[in-house]
């Protein structure tokens, strides 16, 4: 049996009531990571901003968790458990790593020590920068946080946009497979986006693939990777798809 934590239909979303993003349909099903691929400019960013409440949607549905979260508040999305690791991070800059951490934690004090546990078994790094200021620390460290963070509040549902802006290939290679161990262990799904499609690819059991707003391919990770043709055709944005 599944167990679907995200399910979008037909959704239009965009900003000023303009869609930049249309008729789009994707899953996420719990433990699973769904990649969300495509050139820059696709719409993945505005599809996630919609998904987390902080766009309106223009058309169609968007469920959570099992329940309507068109145009939610953002605020009441992650009651519900979804966590929003942004393209920029948003982390607090003056404040430690330990602050920033304790701005995620949701629960009882039980709950929470387990959940902060956790995140310090996947990324056992930031044990030893607690008391440094998020604003100090290297890009990698930075993106260890975002998610640390977001691991906290105990999700059942991630989405994370580009965990690899502007890190070294090889911290790249190092996160990545820690977003299959995060979602093996604990069961949560994630869609995540990715600028590194074949590395995303390696560690993703489904994908999508979007186009100026559109869907153009989707499949299991190993069928969008023999598809590596039109895979790569769509990036550069090939009419003959
Ligand atoms: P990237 O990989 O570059 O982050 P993306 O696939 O995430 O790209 P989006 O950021 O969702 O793409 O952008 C989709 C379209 O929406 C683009 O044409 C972009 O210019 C437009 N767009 C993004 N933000 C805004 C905004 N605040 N107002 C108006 N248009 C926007």
């Amino acid at each position: 049996m599944t167990d679907t934590l995200l399910s979008i239909h037909n959704l239009a979303a965009g900003y000023g009531g303009i869609p930049v993003v249309r008729d789009l349909h994707l899953t996420v099903e719990a433990g699973e990571v769904v990649a969300l691929l495509g050139p820059n400019g696709a719409g993945k960013t505005t599809t996630l901003l919609t998904v987390s409440g902080l766009l309106s949607t223009i058309e169609g549905t968007i469920s959570v968790l099992g329940r309507p979260a068109n145009s939610s508040s953002p605020h009441k999305v992650a009651q519900r458990g979804l966590a929003h690791v942004a393209e920029d991070r948003s982390l607090f800059f003056d404040l430690t790593v330990r602050e920033n951490l304790r701005l995620g934690v949701k629960g009882n004090r039980r709950d929470r020590a387990e959940a902060y546990d956790q995140a310090m078994e996947f990324f056992p790094d930031l044990g030893r920068l607690l008391d440094r200021k998020a604003g100090l620390l290297s890009g990698g460290e930075q993106q260890m946080l975002a998610m640390g963070r977001a691991l906290v509040s105990k999700p059942k549902l991630l989405l994370v946009d580009e965990m690899s802006l502007g890190l070294a290939p090889i911290i790249v290679e190092r996160m990545l497979p820690i977003v299959r161990d995060i979602a093996d262990r604990t069961g949560v799904g994630v869609l995540l986006v990715e600028q590194h499609i074949h590395l995303a690819l390696t560690i993703a059991d489904r994908g999508y693939v979007m186009t100026h707003g559109e869907l153009v391919m989707s499949g299991s990770a190993a069928e969008l990777s023999e598809r590596k043709d039109l895979l790569e055709a769509s990036y550069l944005g090939d009419q003959a798809l």
